[in-house]
């Protein structure tokens, strides 16, 4: 999600293949969010990468890309993956979809979610024995979530199937004030991450910058009843991140501040 100029050293540093499976967010274009992408993507060249890569970007990155590649004689090793964004959902992969909404911000900007397909429910092999389902190919026709039919009678996958488990939900806000429509996008996320450029009392700077403080981020996470929120993008003016976490948690206790290289476990939300 957006690729700063340090992007390639977070790589180095979590060890992230440079030939792996990967889809590039980009928020919009203010140089702290795009700035590494070029150099990134001639460092996955010079390492052979072949398979696709996706980057969902506004429709000007990509003209950005190609006119730099083009004056800097830069050919890639692989194909770019363009998906333009707009509100809605605007890439598909077997694991996930992203979903984009406009954001508030001084520029054209986007805000994204990107949600894991659900997964059938645990299969009960003992509740298929009882129905009398031969242990095979019927199985495995109702773990996909099919009908099969044993002796003339009908078995529906939730008859051996526990509820389907929905995926996980991760949103992430890039530059924006807070709105209405970013609750009802972000509703419901496991994970949110959002723009925390000022501490709380410095509403007005946000408002000017188009940006938002700890305490907007941790209302707008208790009003889209979120259940965990990191806190990201902080102004260099705070050495130290622990006074705008801990206003925060005042609103919405479960608030951690983004930081370099930090994991974070995200549960899936039926657990
Ligand atoms: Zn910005
Ligand atoms: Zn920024």
């Amino acid at each position: 999600m957006d690729c700063g100029e340090g992007v390639q050293r977070r790589f180095l540093a979590e060890s992230i293949g440079l030939g792996s499976d990967m889809t590039i967010l980009v928020t919009h274009l203010h140089g702290d969010h795009v700035t590494g992408l070029l150099g990134l993507l001639q460092t996955m060249s010079l390492a052979q990468r072949h398979k696709p890569l996706n980057i969902v970007g506004p429709a000007k990155l990509l003209r950005w890309l190609e006119v730099t590649s083009d004056l800097l004689h830069i050919g890639l090793t692989f194909p770019i993956r363009f998906c333009p964004a707009k509100p809605g959902t605007v890439l598909r992969t077997a694991g996930f979809r992203v979903r984009a909404a406009r954001a508030v911000h001084s520029i054209e900007a986007f805000a994204y979610v990107v949600e894991e397909h659900s997964r059938p429910g645990v299969f009960h092999p003992d509740r298929a024995r009882a129905l009398g389902v031969p242990e095979g190919r019927l199985w495995s026709k109702l773990q996909k979530g099919r009908a099969v039919t044993v002796e003339g009678r009908r078995v529906e996958p939730s008859e051996v199937t526990g509820p389907v488990r929905p995926g996980r939900k991760v949103g992430y806000s890039g530059d924006t004030r807070p709105s209405q429509r970013l609750v009802r996008f972000f509703s419901g996320c496991d994970l949110l991450i959002f723009d925390s450029t000022f501490k709380g009392g410095d509403e007005e700077k946000a408002r000017e910058r188009k940006h938002s403080t700890s305490l907007e981020a941790a209302e707008l996470a208790k009003k889209a009843a979120v259940r965990m929120l990191a806190l990201t993008h902080f102004s260099a003016r705070y050495i130290r991140t622990g006074v705008l976490v801990r206003e925060a948690r005042r609103v919405f206790p479960n608030t951690v501040a983004a930081a370099d290289g930090k994991r974070l476990e995200v549960g899936y939300p039926s657990e």
